[in-house]
Order: structure tokens, then sequence, then C-alpha cells
């Protein structure tokens, strides 16, 4: 049986209860071991739904699903080397964050649920007031003031209760943390089921290579929610035998706001307390991850880092993103900048890397626009 463990004391729990952190307020994860036949989703049709018998869900749950996910992998020439992209900015709510959406709202929906919060500096909210609409759900979503405001329209247009917090990205959390004390907190942080729903992303990287992982991921580093789910999705691929390692994962940060670059690099256990100034990448902007410890040592383990981009590379990334034909937020030109430092200072030619594009243009025209002024 899957059980929720608390990170801190070991506490366990059932997993059937609607419970996102544990009785002493800390973290859970989700004990689990699936029993996933890779043979048996070769027919199955695109979403990430083909993935469902690693999910630690009952075999009877209705799923709360737009048939999203199964994300097509492009390749580009990068000098004379090769990145492999997951679009993952063609989400139906325009964001990876559907991924844990579709599978914490199928698990909220089964529990009986019936009204959840959520904070996020927007993409998140937009995925899971989505996904609650789907579900029946009724849905409060937090969100810092300077949220761009296409994000803000469409967490409205799919019904939730929009709470505009003033302050920064960190008060929207703490605000949220209290409302969270008596409701459902269908957080991408806190609650271990959405990176249940993240860690598709490596099965549908490993299955589009034939079975195979690469050997460097290169994704965002905010709250790590893919970074996370990525992780348990290529160990559970590792464990089971299906796949020979687990990629190197590198995490890219904003240099405006870079704790866990700088925790890797002087080797700190914990992360340490910063300044953050502001960024274009707004949804890697979090000065204090709750899960950065975790982050920090799935990086170390795979023998991977973290690397810090400047403003001027982001702007760069994107137009150049632009010009390949894809119309992305500023956060996922981010991650492209990132991807490129690697590739031109330290990829072998013949490595095979994968990265991602995590959220579409179209919800952040107004930061664009002023980019490009
Ligand atoms: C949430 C988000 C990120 C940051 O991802 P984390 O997994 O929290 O590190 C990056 N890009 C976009 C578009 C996002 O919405």
């Amino acid at each position: 049986m899957p059980q929720l463990i608390c990170r801190e004391s070991g506490e366990s729990y059932p997993i059937h209860e609607t419970r996102w952190k544990s009785e002493s307020g800390g973290l859970l994860d989700i004990q689990f071991r699936p029993n996933f036949d890779p043979q048996k989703v070769k027919y199955a049709p695109p979403s990430l739904w083909r993935y469902r018998d690693a999910l630690p869900l009952d075999e009877e749950e209705e799923i709360v699903s737009l048939q999203e996910g199964f994300t097509p992998m492009v390749s580009l020439e990068i000098g004379h080397k090769t990145l492999l992209l997951k679009l993952d900015y063609l989400f139906p709510s325009g964001s990876y964050k559907d991924r844990g959406a579709t599978v914490l709202m199928t698990h909220a929906k089964a529990l009986g649920v019936e009204q959840v919060v959520q904070d996020s500096s927007g993409n998140a909210g937009c995925a899971i007031a989505n996904y609650a609409a789907l579900a029946g759900i009724n849905c409060k979503i937090f969100v810092p003031e300077n949220t761009s405001s296409g994000k803000l329209a469409q967490i409205r247009l799919h019904g939730a209760e929009l709470i505009k917090v003033p302050g920064s990205r960190e008060e929207t959390a703490r605000i949220t943390l209290l409302a969270a004390e008596d409701t459902y907190y269908a957080s991408h942080v806190w609650n271990p089921f959405f990176f249940q729903g993240t860690k598709t992303f490596a099965y549908e990287v490993c299955e589009q290579l034939g079975w195979q992982a690469p050997d460097t991921v290169i994704l965002p580093a905010g709250n790590g929610t893919l970074l996370l789910g990525a992780y348990i999705g290529f160990s559970e691929l590792q464990e089971a035998g299906i796949i020979a390692q687990v990629p190197r994962l590198i995490g890219v940060q904003a240099q405006h706001c870079d704790p866990l670059v700088q925790a890797f690099r002087y080797h700190l256990k914990n992360i340490p307390v910063i300044e953050k100034k502001d960024t274009l990448a707004e949804g890697i902007s979090i000065a204090n991850p709750a899960r950065g410890d975790q982050m920090l040592q799935y990086v170390r383990e795979t023998q991977g880092h973290f690397i810090a981009v400047e403003e001027s590379e982001i702007k760069e990334a994107l137009l150049e993103l632009g010009k390949r034909g894809f119309y992305v937020e500023p956060t996922s030109a981010a991650v492209y900048a990132g991807a490129l430092k690697y590739i031109r200072t330290q990829a072998q030619h013949d490595e095979r890397m994968v990265s991602v594009l995590t959220g579409s243009g179209l919800k952040s025209t107004d930061k664009i626009l002023k980019m490009l002024a």
C-alpha cells in the first residue's frame, strides 16, 4: 500500500487521508513502488494517463482529465550539438503545471474534497483552477498582486475565487498557509500528489527515446515542481530496470534569485537567506523554496548542479526562441538560456540532453511587450 511519509519525522499516514502536511507540520512524500509495464502502454492514447498504472490511485477512480500530456519532443541544433525540447507549454492551461493538477484533482475528487486553496505566481493557480472546475470542486487562488493579467483572467474564467495579495510571492505563500489550515491545500509545493503528476515528464521522455534515459536533463529550479517530479519518475524507472541510470539533473535559476546556486556552490546543507531582485523569470523567483533541501539532495545524487542566468541572457534566449517558432513566457526562456549555457560550456559532443519549454507566452504578453519596448 502506498503511504504518506513525513520528510522530517518519518511518521506515516494512509494515502486516503485528506492531509497535505504531517502532524508535526512537515512536508510529505509518497512511499510507493509502482508496478509498471512499458509493453502495456504501447497503443494507449497519447496522454499522460497512459502511465496510470504508475500512479498511486485506486482502479475505480474517475480521472479528471482533458487527455493532456504526451507533449511533443522536438530536436534543435545548437552549434554542433543537439538539444531535445519537450513542448510543455502546449498543455490545456498553457503550462506543465497541468501534469500535477490533473493527478492531484483526480485524487481530491476521489477523496470527496469539496474545496481547495492554492497559491502561485500564476500558472499553478491557472492549472488548479482549471482542473478544480472540471472536478466540480470549489477553488480559491491566492496570487501576488503583480501577477500577469493573462493569468488573472484565466483563473477567473475557470470560476475560481481570486485573491490578490499585496507584497512578495513569499507573503502570498504565508497567507495561503493560514487559509490551508482548515481546507485541502492543492499546493504544487506541499501536496505530494502534485509530484506524482509531474513525474510523468520522466516517463514521457524515456518512452519517446525508446525507453532509454537521456544523459542530462535541464529543468527550471524555482520550487522544483518539475525537477523533483522528474527525479521521482526517473528513479522509479531505474529501480524497475526499465532505464539504466537516472540522468544528471541541471537546475536553472535566475541570477537575481539563486539560493540553490549559492547553496550548491558553497556546499551548504540548507538554503541560504538571500536578497532577491526583480527578474524577468517570475515563475522561478522563489527566494525560500520549501523543498529546497530536497532539490539539493536529488541534484547532488545525480551528479548534477545548478546554473544561474543573467537578465540579458533570459532576454536573448526569449528572442532566439521566438525566431525558432516558440512563443513562450520569459521564465521558460530562462531555462533555455541555462540549457544554452550548459551546452556551450560543459556538454560532451555526443551527450543526449533534454530540456523543456514550460509555459506559453500568450498569458505573459504584457511582460513580453514591456521587454520589447
Ligand atoms: C512553475 C513554473 C516554473 C518553475 O518551475 P518549478 O518546477 O516550480 O521549479 C517554470 N516555468 C513556468 C512557466 C512555470 O509555470
